[in-house]
């Protein structure tokens, strides 16, 4: 078997940009430089206009949920299950080009990396400057159209937990083009909204998880897309969630256990329960992991769906593939304190139940020590745990 040369990778990569291989099996849109939509490995409806779990570029891809990433080859090799060499011939094959024009493309490759990073990286510093006034900006939760929202669910935040009320919370979607051919992202809402801080796993600001609300009725709002009149998400995460956590009450410096779950509503629902069903949770800490990839991290693989199949564009049906049980232990994870020796992990019955079990069994690889108990808590299948509170409150 012959050695692939990094000139004739390189030049595979240039003749499959990232962004458009990845455009043959899920339909993206422009934002921000970038392409975004559904992501082809993890998300069940490979159409749908309001995902932005999936990024790319020419040269590169991420994916939030996956909480994976990286160039065309690994792309191919998780959407399609292959090894390395048979991704390469997917994408056609590797040949090595000319010298001199592999050299011109290793430099032009070079430079838009280059570039690339160092926007990205002053991006980021200014966003994290950006959120953190805006988080400072809040209104106490205490009193605030946030705290009406979360009464409407039966739910009581403590005062300790990380989350504001602003009164008027920008929404961003796509972007606009102005008259010299700059990108600016559109906004396309602007009202009240549940804001939550992001902590880091570096223990910093991060950045913040937002719940638009409607002033009317205390509920989330109804945000529509101007061009296709579809209804967005009414939640957004703003700067990076990665390894980071959303503090939702409990003494950090006393707790012996964490009840860790994706959602802030989860979360407090099940606190809510536990208070009212008389039980002492002075020791119990409470997170939201923000969403169910970052409570369990990267994976090492993808593994075939159980069900759920797809078509491709020579009509072939396909196993969906999703995020394996098994943690990439080099990522970022959620930072659990040392003290903690009880974990329970809160599964939703509302997610695709493989996307959870493989998301908590990584999340338990990950979190395990010894002495440490870690347990999963699941919902009814189909529920999550705030209409099981409800349900009870009703009865
Ligand atoms: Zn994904």
């Amino acid at each position: 078997m012959s050695l692939i040369s990094d000139a004739a990778l390189d030049e595979l990569k240039r003749r499959n940009p990232c962004d458009m291989v990845a455009s043959k099996w899920v339909s993206l849109r422009a934002s921000a430089g970038k392409m975004v939509g559904p992501c082809p490995i993890c998300s069940p409806n490979r159409f749908s206009k309001s995902a932005a779990r999936f990024e790319a570029t020419a040269d590169s891809w991420v994916c939030a949920v996956c909480q994976d990433g990286g160039d065309v080859i690994r792309l191919v090799r998780l959407v399609e299950g292959r090894d390395f060499r048979s991704a390469v011939e997917w994408l056609g094959g590797a040949q090595d080009p000319d010298p001199a024009a592999a050299a011109r493309h290793a430099k032009e490759r070079a430079d838009r990396k280059a570039k690339a990073e160092q926007d990205a990286a002053k991006f980021r510093e200014q966003e994290r400057a950006r959120l953190h006034r805006i988080w400072e900006h809040g209104e106490p939760l205490a009193g605030s159209l946030a705290a009406d929202y979360l009464a409407g669910r039966g739910i009581k935040a403590p005062p300790g937990a990380r989350l504001r009320c602003h009164p008027e919370m920008y929404y961003f979607h796509g972007e606009t083009r102005d008259e010299s051919g700059r990108r600016n992202p559109r906004m396309i809402h602007t009202g009240p909204a549940m804001v939550a801080a992001i902590v880091g796993p570096d223990g910093r600001f991060s950045g913040i998880h937002i719940t638009y609300l409607d002033a009317a009725t205390a509920k989330k709002a109804v945000i529509i897309d101007p061009d296709s009149g579809e209804i967005l998400p009414a939640k957004k995460v703003r700067g990076s969630k990665r390894g980071g956590y959303i503090h939702l009450g409990g003494d950090v410096t006393r707790a012996r256990t964490l009840d860790i779950g994706e959602g802030i509503e989860t979360v407090l629902s099940v606190r809510q329960a536990l208070v009212q069903a008389g039980r002492d949770i002075d020791d119990c800490l409470f997170w939201s992991s923000i969403d169910l990839g970052n409570l369990g991290g990267k994976a090492t693989q993808t593994v075939p769906h159980p069900t759920l199949t797809w078509r491709n564009e020579l009509g072939h049906v396909r196993r969906q593939r999703l995020p394996g049980p098994v943690p990439d232990l080099d990522e970022p994870s959620i930072p659990v304190p040392d003290r903690i020796d009880n974990v329970i992990l809160l599964g939703d019955g509302d997610s695709d139940r493989e996307l959870t079990k493989n998301a908590l069994l990584r999340a338990a690889r990950r979190f395990r020590k010894p002495g440490r108990a870690i347990r999963a808590a699941w919902a009814d299948a189909g529920k999550d745990f705030n209409d099981m509170l409800q349900e009870e409150m009703a009865g």
